[in-house]
């Protein structure tokens, strides 16, 4: 069969699909601190009204995720997008309520809007139009997940490592403004821990100093971040986010620590980071050779890319392009998201959704309804057409 998106120009119900955002953006499900029972419940009842087998998956008590799976046969193809928010903050920063959901000039208004539950708005409706079109929906899956905004560790990744999301070709939906994300960058984040030995501060030549030495090793760390670059994500970085150290003015401060972010472009290896770190204490030690530092690396997330010619990139953007009747653009992400989960289980995956990322977290997130509308539309083309392989 070819589908175009004319096809579904009057199968798409804009009300219903502005009415679900805005009931979803009025729950407030806000991690931190992580809740998301509420909404939750509410996209459960949704894919139960499409006729789906639905089932809750809880990492943390009351911080549900829900799977929804369509007929009996292994998912071929997932939709995974998340449902909590990040907090609002001061309200009297937001010119409307962050979770009113208010409608003007074309745009919802509200936290969660674009980011995410405008794009789990959009799939459900994709879904609602495939039905109404009688197409398969067999093998098709939805997850819609729970705390993606504080690193996915208690929805997208257990549900992956539990072997319950295990479709071979994936759509993570975020904002991307309908571009199409075929890589990503991953985030490293390391401790850097410096001794030094304690003594008086009038006789800083009795003791060893560990400010003194995280110094001097944190001006080399960015000189070792390679000078290398991805096409669609760009080079690595380097921050350094936290230092502590030191107990009082007067004494030689016998411990620093340092927390350092290093995003890594696909093809970088935890072990390339330990080098290039040692690298930098390395050349801090020629200056002080007594320098005693180590490197701890709590959390490694990978990095990812994949390949321009995989169906789940070439099939979204075809439909990311008919739905908005011009090209679409494919990019990368130098920040997250609970795609890297996938495909570090080999999953083919792309993250495309409505909504716009420059508003996301801020206190003017909103989104444009004509373009959730083509959201929709893109995926129910997207979805059909990689079912149908
Ligand atoms: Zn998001």
């Amino acid at each position: 069969m070819s589908l175009s998106a004319k096809d579904f120009d009057g199968l798409i119900d804009r009300k219903r699909l502005i009415d679900r955002l805005q009931t979803m953006v009025r729950i407030p499900s806000e991690n931190p601190p992580g809740n998301e029972a509420e909404v939750a419940s509410l996209v459960k009842s949704y894919c139960a009204e499409l006729g789906f087998d639905t089932s809750d998956h809880e990492y943390e008590p009351g911080r549900p995720s829900v799977v929804a799976t369509a007929g009996s046969d292994p998912p071929a193809l997932c939709y995974c997008s998340h449902i909590d928010v990040v907090p609002a903050g001061d309200p009297s920063l937001w010119d409307a309520d962050p979770y009113g959901g208010d409608v003007r000039d074309g745009r919802m208004h509200g936290r969660g809007s674009s980011d995410a539950k405008g794009p789990v708005a959009a799939a459900l409706e994709a879904i609602e139009i495939l039905k109404a079109a009688g197409i398969d929906l067999a093998g098709f899956q939805f997850a819609f997940v729970a705390d993606e905004e504080t690193m996915g560790l208690k929805g997208a990744k257990p549900l992956v490592e539990a072997g319950l999301l295990t479709a071979p070709t994936v759509i993570v939906g975020e904002p991307t403004s309908l571009r199409i994300v075929r890589a990503q960058r991953g985030p490293c984040w390391f401790r850097l821990i410096v001794k030094g030995v304690a003594g008086h501060g009038s006789a800083p030549e009795r003791g060893v100093n560990a400010i003194k030495h995280m110094a001097a090793i944190l001006l080399h760390l960015e000189e070792t971040l390679p000078d290398i670059s991805h096409p669609v994500v760009g080079g690595p970085s380097i921050n350094v986010g936290t230092i502590s150290g030191g107990e009082k003015v007067n004494v030689i401060p016998a411990s620093c620590i340092a927390e350092v972010d290093r995003r890594t472009i696909p093809g970088e290896k935890i072990e390339d980071i330990e080098a290039q770190v040692q690298v930098a204490i390395d050349r801090a030690r020629e200056r002080f050779p007594d320098i005693d530092a180590r490197i701890e690396i709590p959390h490694f997330g990978t990095p990812f890319e994949v390949s321009l010619d995989a169906p789940v990139v070439t099939e979204m953007v075809r439909a990311s392009g008919e739905a908005q009747g011009s090209e679409a653009e494919i990019i990368g992400f130098r920040g997250s998201s609970d795609a890297r989960f996938f495909a570090e289980h080999g999953a083919s995956v792309c993250v495309c959704g409505p909504g716009d990322i420059t508003v996301a977290h801020t206190a003017r997130e909103s989104i444009d309804l004509d373009e959730l509308e083509r959201g929709a539309i893109a995926y129910a083309l997207a979805f059909a057409r990689l079912l149908e392989r």
